[in-house]
């Protein structure tokens, strides 16, 4: 998708294609090295973590394997529900597995600390976190978050897998929306 579709509903770019990519490059070489001679899990979480996890497993020079959980927390708004309800389990046995969950982004940090204490119930040998995005009040959460990519400012945030009422989720940057997008 290409910004000159996007009319006026964009406001503006916050991250780059380029500077995601940069990013993920670094992360990428931190994780081979991190796991070296390990084998690795990796969970992305549906469907926002679609692009993050495509871009970063593609970085990484090991051998990994690939699941998918979609959970939900969010309605079609801006506001988090607190809720979380599994929509799509995984399909691997987490037992003695290094698992790395694929996270687009920690907001509130209540999805991510219900998602941590499911997947550390299974068994695994170790369970790590990846974000692209985070935000300041995910700090408040006790959770350790070892990969992320960007601490961003408190704002509602699309693209790069991230909706708005299941849109945006296909542009290639991060950007916000304009005022009028929400307002009807
Ligand atoms: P949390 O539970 O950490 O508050 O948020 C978890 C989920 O809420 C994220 O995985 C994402 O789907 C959604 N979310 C949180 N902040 C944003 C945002 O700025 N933009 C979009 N599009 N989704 C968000
Ligand atoms: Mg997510
Ligand atoms: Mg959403």
């Amino acid at each position: 998708m290409d910004p000159a579709d996007m009319g006026d509903d964009l406001e503006r770019v916050l991250l780059t294609e380029a500077q995601l990519g940069a990013r993920l490059d670094e992360l990428a070489e931190q994780i081979d090295a991190d796991y070296a001679g390990k084998e690795l899990l990796v969970v992305g979480v549906l469907k926002g973590a679609v692009m993050v996890m495509a871009d970063l497993v593609r970085r990484l020079h090991s051998t990994v394997q690939m699941d998918w959980m979609a959970v939900s927390s969010y309605g079609s708004g801006t506001k988090s529900s607190g809720v979380v309800r599994i929509l799509k389990d995984l399909d691997t046995d987490l037992t003695g597995r290094h698992v790395l969950i694929v996270e687009d982004i920690i907001d509130s940090g209540l999805t991510l600390s219900w998602l941590l204490a499911n997947l550390r119930s299974r068994g695994p040998e170790s369970v790590e976190i990846a974000t692209m995005l985070r935000k300041p009040e995910a700090a408040k959460v006790d959770v350790d978050v070892r990969y992320v990519g960007f601490d961003i400012p408190n704002e509602f945030v699309v693209g790069y897998g991230l909706d708005y009422a299941e849109k945006y989720r296909n542009l290639p940057f991060v950007g916000t929306l304009a005022p009028h997008v929400y307002s009807h």
